[in-house]
């Protein structure tokens, strides 16, 4: 149970240039997208999922997957990640296999979601990711899974645990040395989120997976996102998922937008003593070119405030 003792330091993947590019109306330039994804790479991050291989006709934001890849820098220590939606995705992505490091294959733990997500059940997702994921082990690729709707569900209300940990387990021993919760559309409450991973850490230690990287990705659209965060730290999670400039979101239903901002992340973590091995002056220097390329102002709070620092 909770300790309140918080982690010396923590993980972060940047999931911006995936997760928000993914969701902005417009499509974003490839050399713009290149240029802000090398800006990320210089701040100190060591993990960022820059794209994925969905089919272009269902998010064209994302089409120009290989020549990102392809055009990006490749600092020492940072890993690329792709998003996978199914196996042909995968065989997509397998093309271009000296291009990135990570896989991130997801499904949602809710049926509706799930459905109007990919056009999918639950169950026709995992059988897939099972059959899939395993050929992405087999070509040296570290894996990682993300449920969708962890904490609730814009359409079912409450997702029970039991369901999602099922997911997760699967995910894990399918391959994926880390499963990641995400709270689609900002519903989870740190009380809820304690809970969780007091469970989910339980769970895995007991069916021997305690090796298993668990990791937590809140979205903001409630306002409860670093509050959920405070609350997943004190039960020991380590590895977070975040959006510079506060961008993305989910595709269903509208409106459900905001990751937590990679520098709200960044800048609380420090204040509270956890390192991320991060520069947040780099990182709000990224979030400010993003702003002024989409023209509107992101959400992020740092980002309007500046480091607590700057005011010392
Ligand atoms: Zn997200």
């Amino acid at each position: 149970m909770t300790s309140n003792k918080l982690p010396q330091s923590v993980r972060i993947r940047e999931v911006g240039p995936r997760d928000g590019f993914q969701n902005e109306p417009e499509v974003i330039a490839t050399s713009d997208k290149i240029r802000l994804i090398n800006l990320l790479a210089q701040t100190g991050l060591r993990r960022i999922e820059v794209t994925s291989f969905v089919r272009p006709d269902v998010i064209p934001q994302l089409s120009d997957a290989t020549e990102v890849l392809a055009g990006i820098d490749r600092p020492e220590g940072v890993s690329y990640s792709v998003l996978i939606p199914n196996r042909r995705g995968l065989e997509n992505a397998l093309a271009q296999r000296d291009l990135f490091d990570e896989t991130n294959f997801f499904l949602s733990a809710s049926e509706t979601h799930n459905m109007k997500n990919v056009n999918r059940t639950v169950e026709e997702s995992i059988a897939g990711l099972e059959e899939t994921i395993p050929v992405a082990v087999e070509a040296g690729l570290r894996c990682e899974g993300v449920i969708s709707t962890s904490f609730g569900c814009p359409y079912e209300g409450d997702v029970p645990v039991e369901n999602v940990l099922a997911l997760a387990l699967r995910l894990a021993r399918a391959g994926c040395v880390e499963v990641g919760f995400g709270d689609t559309t900002g519903m989870a409450n740190p009380v809820q989120v304690r809970r969780f991973f007091d469970e989910a850490r339980e769970r895995f230690a007991s069916e021997g997976l305690g090796e298993v990287e668990l990791t937590a990705h809140f979205h903001d659209t409630r306002g409860q996102g670093l509050a959920n965060v405070l609350a997943a730290l004190e039960e020991g999670i380590e590895s977070f998922e975040s959006s510079f400039g506060e961008l993305g979101g989910c595709p269903v239903p509208a409106g459900a937008t905001g990751n937590i901002a990679s520098e709200d992340l960044v800048s609380m973590l420090g204040e509270m003593g956890v390192d991320t091995g991060i520069d947040l002056a780099k990182l709000i220097e990224a979030s400010a070119e993003a702003q002024e390329l989409l023209g509107r102002p992101l959400g992020s709070h740092v980002l309007k405030a500046g480091p607590v620092d700057w005011h010392r």
